[in-house]
C-alpha cells in the first residue's frame, strides 16, 4: 500500500520533532521546516513513506503539537491522530 506523509507548512512551527522521529526520511530546510530528504517541489511536503518507517510516521503525526502532519493512503487522507500537545 502506498503511504504519503503530508506536511502543512502553514501550521508547522519548525521545531523539528518530526525530523528527529523520521531522520532517515526528513531533513530541515534553512528556516527549520521539515522537508523530504533529497526532494524538490511538491515532493518536499508530500513524502513517500516506506513500510519500515510507517510506525514512526504515525508517531510523528500523533505527536505534532500543531497537527501539521497527516498520512494519506493512495490519495485518501487519514484522520490526524490527536496526541499530546507537546512542543514540536
Ligand atoms: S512536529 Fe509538527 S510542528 Fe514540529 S516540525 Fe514537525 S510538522 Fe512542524
Amino acid at each position: 500500500m502506498s503511504t504519503t506523509l503530508h506536511i502543512d507548512w502553514t501550521r508547522c512551527d519548525g521545531r523539528g520533532l518530526c525530523t528527529e522521529l523520521l531522520s532517515g526520511v526528513l531533513d530541515r530546510d534553512d528556516w527549520g521546516y521539515p522537508v523530504a530528504r533529497g526532494k524538490l517541489g511538491r515532493e518536499r511536503t508530500d513524502v513517500p513513506i516506506r513500510d519500515g518507517d510507517r510506525e514512526a510516521a504515525q508517531e510523528a503525526v500523533s505527536l505534532c503539537p500543531v497537527l501539521a502532519l497527516s498520512l494519506q493512503e493512495r490519495g485518501v487522507r487519514m484522520a490526524a491522530v490527536e496526541g499530546t500537545r507537546r512542543r514540536g
